[in-house]
């Protein structure tokens, strides 16, 4: 079985077919899904389908790159998270590509909720784009990571390079793996993929974005995360299941669910 990490399917491109996706999950053999919360407004959906679907889970978060949005702060990120569906912070993190000009909100949005995470003892899962330098910062500056006595998290939709990857694993951090892997053009993430250990590595779909080849145009949907799954596995010359069990472990560790 595989589990997909991290994924949207509250986005408009996908509630509306929700029977058909559960239905697609299972035929992949994709027994999980995580459905990772943007904003604050958009949240009470994300929860509705953990409550409603027993293998959904939520996290709950504010997206780096949604500007003027209700800012949540520790303690509500707290409170909500100790409902027994949440598994994680997030996604959070800092995003410099999308968005330019003064971002010291973002990196405050960050640092809440490292320090949410930290006090509710629920993972972080982290988004980060061109901002490799501040986002490894900010980790260190707020003690994420399991070697700072906070909690460990993943990289997810991970591009960055393979010293960057290391930087997050020795913080006891999790890479997840999307679609990108699978691109043609992405050697270099490949070479960072073939190089992470399995114990360190998630896989996900980040949908309805960036489906895997050979689903690439499509919109990406929970099921494809076996396509992501199959080409790891030729990556490192391994077979299928040992992918398979390797993430799934890795899922349920992280965010301890059994
Ligand atoms: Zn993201
Ligand atoms: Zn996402």
């Amino acid at each position: 079985m595989f589990i997909d990490s991290h994924c949207h399917i509250d986005f408009p491109e996908l509630s509306d077919r929700l029977p058909d996706i559960l239905q697609k999950m299972q035929a992949n053999e994709v027994s999980h899904a995580l459905c990772v919360s943007v904003t604050m407004p958009e949240f009470p959906r994300v929860l509705a389908l953990a409550e409603q679907h027993p293998n959904i889970y939520a996290s709950v978060g504010v997206h780096p790159d949604y500007e003027d949005t209700e800012e949540p702060g520790v303690d509500d990120l707290v409170r909500i998270a100790e409902h027994p569906r949440i598994v994680a912070i997030g996604e959070t993190g800092l995003d410099y590509y999308r968005l330019t000009g003064d971002l010291e909100w973002q990196r405050e949005r960050f640092r809440t909720h490292i320090r949410a995470s930290r006090a509710s003892r629920k993972p972080l899962i982290i988004h980060t784009r061109a901002a490799a330098e501040d986002t490894l910062r900010l980790m260190k500056e707020e003690k994420a990571g399991t070697a700072d006595g906070g909690v460990a998290g993943v990289m997810h939709c991970f591009t960055e390079s393979l010293q960057f990857a290391e930087a997050a694993m020795a913080m006891g951090f999790y890479i997840s793996f999307s679609g990108i892997v699978t691109f043609k053009n992405a050697k270099e993430l490949q070479a960072v993929a073939r190089a992470v250990p399995l114990e360190r590595m998630l896989i996900e779909t980040d949908s309805p974005y960036l489906a895997p080849v050979p689903m690439r145009g499509k919109t990406n949907e929970p099921g494809f995360v076996r396509h992501v799954a199959e080409f790891l596995a030729d990556l490192k010359g391994v077979p299928l299941a040992t992918v398979a069990e390797a993430t799934t472990h890795n899922f349920r560790t992280l965010f301890s669910v059994h």
